[in-house]
C-alpha cells in the first residue's frame, strides 16, 4: 500500500473538492450529499453507502463527462459550498465557551460505530462513541478521537437453514474505507514505534474526518512487522488475552504517542471504558519526561484532567490480564520510562491508590488502572452509577457505597444519524433546520403538528420498513429456506398497517432475547389475532464464543418457522448500523427487556424517539429515568437497585408483565382508531415522547453535559497542578500515609438536649495536621430520617495529649447508636475519596 491511492489521480481538476467531501464522514448523517454520490455511481452508493468507494470505483472518463454536465456541476458546487459553510460556521462551543478547553479533548475507545462502511465496531459502546463524536462535531467541541483500524473488524453474520449463526470475517481493504493515511508536514506517512518484547512494533496511522472532529486510527499491518504482530489489529473482540493486551497497548500507549508526535497536547484525556487506560499511563510517563519529574508527581499532576467513563455493570466485565503477561509486554516499555514494575503492578490492583490494602495478586485490572489514574469517574445512567458504586466497593474499603464517587452522564444518541426522511420533514416544520446543531434544550412546538401529519409520518415509515425487510429477506435467500413457504419467508405476509414490534441487540443471556418466547402460544395468539395482529422484526449477533447466545437465535428461528406465525416474525441477519437505522425508523414499538441491572444504559430505544416510535422496556438504564406512564411502557416500574438481583428469579414474572402490557395496553391502544381511522391516544403518546424525550436523550445533551460538568472544570483543576504543586502534594501525602495509622479516637459522649443532642468525641491526631482532616458523624437512613453526614467542629485541644482535640456537633434526635464518628482527608484540591480513600471509623 502506498500513498498514491490518495492523490487525486483520476479526478479532474474541476472536481478536486470531491476528495474532501468524500473523506468527511459527515455524509453518514447529513444526507445533503446523497444525491451527489448517487449521481456519480448509484449502484455503489446504494449498496455500500460509502462515498469514498464511490469516488474510487468510478472511472476517470466518467468523472470527466460529469465535469462537463452543468446539472451535476451545480449539484457539486452546492455541496462544496454547504460543506464550507458548515466547516466555518460558529458553533455552540465557539459562541459559549470559546477556547476554554485549550487544546481540547483526547477521546479513546476500542471501537467506533460511525458508518456501516467503516466496520470498526461491535455494538453499543462503539455506536455511542460514534454518536459522541458526531455530536461533538455539531457542537464544535474540540475532540480528537483515537482508535484502532481493524483489518476484519467484528464478524459478519449469516444464519444457515437450521438457524445456526455463521461467522465471516471479510477483509477491510483500508484503501476502500473512508479514511486516509495520516501524513506529516513533509507528506510522509506517520508511523509510531512501540517497544515490544525482543522487537519493535511498527504502527501505521490513519485519519477519519468526522465533520469538525477527527478520529485517528492505528493499525499494525505493516509488512515489516512479524507476521503475528501484523495481526494485532485484525479482529475486534476476538483472539486470546495476549492479543487483547497487545491491542490495548497499541491503543493506549501507541495512541497517546501518536497525539504527541502530531504535536497535539490535549488538555483532557477521556477514556471510554477501561480498555484504553494505558493512555493515562503513557500520558503520565511522557509528562514526567518533559517536566523532569518522577512518575508519582506526573500521576498527581495529570490525573485531575483524566476522565474515566465506565459502561460495565459487573466486576467480570472489566478486562484483567495475568501479571506475567503484563510484565512481559510492559517491561520493554518501562525501560524507557520512569516507572518501576512494582509501581505499575500496584496501579493495576485495587490497592493502587491506598496502601492500607493488600491488592489482589495475580491479575492486572484495567478498570483499577483507570481508577488509579483518573480524576473523575462516571457511569452512563443514574442506575448505572449506583451499580458502579457497588462494583467498585472493593476499591474503597470501609467507604459506604453511596459515597463512592461514581458520577453519571446518561448516554444519548446522535439524532440526525437516526431520523428518517419523514421525521426530518416533521421536525423541520415544527422547529426549523439545523435544530440539532444547537442546544436541544427546550421542547419543540410539536403541538402544531396535526394528528394527521404525525400518523401519516408513522404510516409511511412503517411501509418503508416493510419494503426494506422484504429486500433484506431477498438477499438472505429467503426462497431457499428448506421446508419454508417462500412467500412467507420473503416477507410477503408482512403488512404495512400492522403493529410492528422491533427487537434488535446483542444476543446474550442477560439481554433476555427469549423473554418474549416464555409462552410461545400466548405470543402466537397475539401475532395471529385477526383484527389486531402483531408482527415482529428481530436482529442481533451472538459473540462467536457465546454458545448460549447462539441458542437464543436458533430458538427464534424455530419459532419464526412455526406454520402459524411464519412470515410475521422475521429475523434480519448481520445487525449493523444500517439495519438498526431502518428498524428504529419503522417500528411502532421498540422492545428492550434485559435482566436487571445489567444494562448500563441501553441506547437503541433512544433511536426510535425522533421517529415517533414508542418504548416498551425494562425499568432499567435510561428508561428508568425517562419513563412515565403517558410516554411508554415499563416492565417492573419502580424497581430499585437494592431489589435488583442478577439472577433469573424475575424472568417469569417479567415475561408475564410483558404479555399483559401487550395484551392490555399496547395492542388495544394501537388499534383503537377514531372515525378518521387514527389512534388518538397512541398519537398523543407519540407526540409526548417525541417532544419530551428526543432532546433529553440526544448525544447533543450528553456532549454538553460532558463539556460543562466535566471537561471545563477539569481543565481548570488540571491547570492548577503544576509540577511544583504536584511535587509538594506527593511529598505531603507520602507523609500522611505514614502518619495515618497513628490516628485514634476515644470517648464519644452524647448530651441530650430538648431539641437537639450534642455529640462529642476526642481525636488524637498524632502528627496528622488538623487542617488536613475532617471529623464527621454519619447516620444511615432509618425511620428517624434520611442519611446524614455532619461535620464536627474542633472545639479545643486536649489537655495532656501531645496532639489531640475535642470535636463536637449538634445532631437531630436519633438513638445515640445511630451516629458513628469518622475521620477522613480534607483537601479542596482533590476529588475525594477517589484520590485518597483514607478513612478511620470509631469502632
Ligand atoms: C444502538 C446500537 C446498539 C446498542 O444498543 P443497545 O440498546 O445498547 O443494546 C448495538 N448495535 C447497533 C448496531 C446499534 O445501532
Amino acid at each position: 500500500m502506498t500513498l498514491a491511492a490518495y492523490t487525486p489521480r483520476h479526478v479532474p481538476e474541476a472536481l478536486s473538492g470531491l476528495f474532501d467531501i468524500a473523506l468527511d464522514l459527515r455524509w453518514t448523517w447529513h444526507h445533503g450529499s446523497d444525491e451527489l454520490w448517487r449521481a456519480i455511481d448509484q449502484e455503489v452508493w446504494d449498496a455500500t453507502g460509502n462515498a469514498w468507494l464511490v469516488l474510487n470505483s468510478v472511472s476517470g472518463e466518467c468523472l470527466e463527462s460529469l465535469a462537463q454536465d452543468p446539472a451535476f456541476m451545480a449539484l457539486y458546487s452546492r455541496q462544496l459550498e454547504s460543506h464550507r459553510e458548515f466547516t466555518e460556521a460558529p458553533t455552540w462551543y465557539s459562541d459559549t465557551h470559546p477556547d476554554e478547553l485549550g487544546h481540547g479533548i483526547a477521546f479513546f475507545c476500542m471501537e467506533y460505530g460511525l458508518a456501516e462502511s467503516l466496520p470498526l465496531y461491535s455494538g453499543g459502546l462503539g455506536v455511542l462513541a460514534g454518536d459522541f463524536l458526531k455530536a461533538s462535531s455539531d457542537l464544535g467541541v474540540p475532540v480528537t478521537a483515537v482508535g484502532l483500524l481493524y483489518q476484519q473488524g467484528y464478524f459478519r453474520q449469516a444464519l444457515n437453514a437450521q438457524g445456526e449463526q455463521q461467522e465471516f470475517y471479510p477483509y477491510n481493504d483500508p484503501t476502500m474505507l473512508p479514511v486516509s493515511p495520516l501524513t506529516d508536514s513533509d507528506g510522509q506517512w506517520i508511523r509510531i514505534l512501540l517497544p515490544f518484547p525482543g522487537r519493535e512494533l511498527r504502527l501505521r496511522a490513519w485519519r477519519a474526518r468526522v465533520g469538525r472532529c477527527q478520529l485517528l486510527l492505528l493499525d499494525s499491518n505493516d509488512p515489516r512487522n512479524e507476521p503475528g504482530d501484523r495481526g494485532i489489529t485484525s479482529e475486534l473482540y476476538g483472539g486470546t488475552p495476549e492479543k487483547r493486551l497487545q491491542q490495548e497497548i497499541v491503543l493506549g500507549i501507541g495512541g497517546w504517542r501518536l497525539l504527541s508526535q502530531l504535536g497535539l497536547a490535549p488538555d483532557i484525556c477521556h477514556i471510554n471504558e477501561g480498555h484504553s487506560a494505558f493512555a493515562f499511563l503513557e500520558r503520565a510517563v511522557s509528562w514526567a519526561l518533559t517536566h523532569d519529574t518522577d512518575f508519582d508527581t506526573a500521576r498527581v499532576a495529570n490525573r485531575a484532567s483524566n476522565l474515566f467513563t465506565t459502561h460495565t455493570s459487573v466486576e467480570a466485565g472489566f478486562d484483567q490480564f495475568p501479571n506475567d503477561l503484563i510484565r512481559l509486554y510492559l517491561e520493554p516499555w518501562m525501560a524507557e520510562s520512569h516507572v518501576s514494575m512494582k509501581q505499575l503492578m500496584k496501579l493495576g490492583s485495587s490497592s493502587g491508590g491506598h496502601s492500607q490494602r493488600v491488592g489482589d495478586e495475580g491479575t492486572f485490572n484495567m478498570a483499577y488502572l483507570g481508577l488509579n489514574l483518573c480524576g473523575r469517574l462516571n457511569g452512563v445512567s443514574a442506575i448505572h452509577s449506583e451499580v458502579t458504586q457497588a462494583v467498585l466497593q472493593p476499591y474503597f474499603p470501609r467507604w459506604p457505597k453511596s459515597e463512592i464517587p461514581a458520577e453519571y452522564v446518561t448516554n444519548g444518541v446522535h439524532t440526525p444519524s437516526w431520523d428518517s426522511r419523514e421525521a426530518d420533514t416533521v421536525w423541520t416544520r415544527a422547529c426549523g433546520k439545523d435544530r440539532w446543531r444547537r442546544p436541544m434544550e427546550s421542547s419543540c412546538p410539536m403541538e402544531c403538528i396535526s394528528d394527521e401529519e404525525l400518523w401519516g409520518m408513522r404510516q409511511k415509515q412503517r411501509s418503508h420498513l416493510v419494503s426494506y425487510l422484504r429486500s433484506k429477506l431477498q438477499s438472505q435467500h429467503c426462497e431457499h429456506v428448506p421446508g419454508g413457504n417462500p412467500p412467507a419467508m420473503c416477507g410477503l405476509l408482512l403488512d404495512s398497517e400492522t403493529l410492528t414490534l422491533g427487537f434488535a441487540r446483542r444476543f446474550t443471556e442477560y439481554k433476555r432475547p427469549d423473554l418474549l418466547l416464555t409462552d410461545t402460544d400466548r405470543l402466537a395468539a397475539l401475532i395471529n389475532d385477526r383484527d389486531r395482529p402483531l408482527q415482529i422484526v428481530l436482529a442481533g449477533k451472538a459473540h462467536p464464543r457465546d454458545d448460549y447466545g447462539k441458542v437464543l437465535i436458533r430458538r427464534w428461528r424455530e419459532f419464526a418457522t412455526r406454520p402459524d406465525v411464519e412470515g410475521k416474525v422475521v429475523f434480519i441477519e448481520d445487525y449493523d448500523l444500517a439495519v438498526a437505522a431502518h428498524l428504529v425508523q419503522g417500528v411502532d414499538v421498540w422492545l428492550n427487556n434485559p435482566r436487571h441491572p445489567w444494562e448500563a444504559c441501553g441506547t437503541s430505544g433512544m433511536k426510535v424517539l425522533v421517529n415517533g416510535g414508542l418504548n416498551l422496556s425494562q425499568y432499567d438504564g435510561w428508561w428508568a429515568e425517562a419513563w412515565t406512564p403517558e410516554l411508554g411502557w415499563a416492565i417492573r416500574p419502580g424497581a430499585t437497585v437494592e431489589e435488583l438481583s442478577q439472577n433469573n428469579e424475575h424472568d417469569f414474572s417479567d415475561a408475564n408483565e410483558l404479555y399483559d402490557l401487550l395484551e392490555g395496553s399496547v395492542i388495544p391502544e394501537f388499534y383503537d382508531v377514531d372515525e378518521e381511522a387514527r389512534p388518538k391516544a397512541w398519537i398523543n403518546r407519540i407526540r409526548g415522547s417525541m417532544n419530551r424525550l428526543t432532546a433529553r436523550y440526544s448525544a447533543n445533551r450528553m456532549v454538553r453535559e460532558y463539556t460543562e460538568n466535566f471537561y471545563l472544570p477539569m481543565v481548570s483543576t488540571g491547570s492548577e497542578r503544576s509540577a511544583d504543586e504536584a511535587r509538594a502534594m506527593v511529598e505531603e501525602y507520602r507523609q500522611l500515609e505514614c502518619d495515618w495509622p497513628k490516628l485514634r479516637f476515644a470517648g464519644m459522649e452524647v448530651e441530650e438536649g430538648r431539641e437537639v443532642d450534642t455529640i462529642k468525641v476526642n481525636a488524637f491526631l498524632n502528627g496528622v495536621s488538623e487542617e488536613r482532616i475532617r471529623v464527621e458523624l454519619v447516620a444511615e437512613e432509618s425511620d428517624y430520617g434520611p442519611r446524614e453526614v455532619i461535620e464536627m467542629q474542633r472545639i479545643h485541644s486536649l489537655e495532656g495529649a501531645v496532639h489531640g482535640f475535642a470535636y463536637q456537633a449538634c445532631v437531630s434526635k436519633r438513638p445515640a447508636g445511630h451516629f458513628t464518628p469518622r475521620i477522613r482527608v480534607q483537601d479542596d484540591r482533590l476529588n475525594l475519596p477517589l484520590e485518597n480513600a483514607s478513612i478511620l471509623w470509631l469502632k
